[in-house]
């Protein structure tokens, strides 16, 4: 795989959309990553990039709540998470955030607070919410499962 991110940091969101690949990067998306907006968009179009971003990032339709620390977000499409849901309507194992949180390296933490606060708080889908949403779910399902990432604080 190669790398979606130009040098500059300051990218269309709709770049990201030209593949159905998730691309490693050599930056986490919680540093300066900038998406810019080239044009208005309508709500029909950002409908269709939702659902573009949904399939890039492989989400399903299956939503979690976790009653504890009130983190709300979309499993993985085929997901042992999904399943669970589907089969019992519960989630018996722990918080997918407060997980990632744990694993994302110290110096990075507090910007991947704000990106969760960020997320919860978007409202109806705009260019910035689904920029968020994207930053959001790669930062979750994507980033820092390497084990020399883990962070013990
Ligand atoms: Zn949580």
């Amino acid at each position: 795989m190669g790398h979606l991110y130009p040098r500059s940091k300051r990218i269309k969101l709709s770049l990201v959309l030209k593949t159905r690949n998730v691309y490693k990067m050599t930056d986490s998306v919680l540093e300066k990553i900038m998406y810019v907006s080239d044009r208005p968009y309508s709500s029909k179009e950002l409908q269709i990039m939702r659902k573009k971003l949904f399939r890039t990032l492989r989400l399903g339709n299956t939503i979690i709540f976790h009653r504890d620390c009130q983190h709300m977000y979309y499993a993985k499409i085929n997901g042992r998470k999904e399943r669970e849901i589907l089969e019992t309507n519960t989630v018996s194992s722990h918080c997918s955030v407060c997980w990632k949180l744990n694993r994302t390296p110290k110096k990075l933490k507090q910007k991947a607070r704000n990106l969760v606060d960020q997320y919860l708080g978007s409202g109806v889908d705009s260019y910035e919410s689904l920029s968020i949403l994207y930053n959001f779910y790669i930062w979750l399902y994507y980033e820092f499962n390497d084990t020399k990432h883990t962070s013990t604080v």
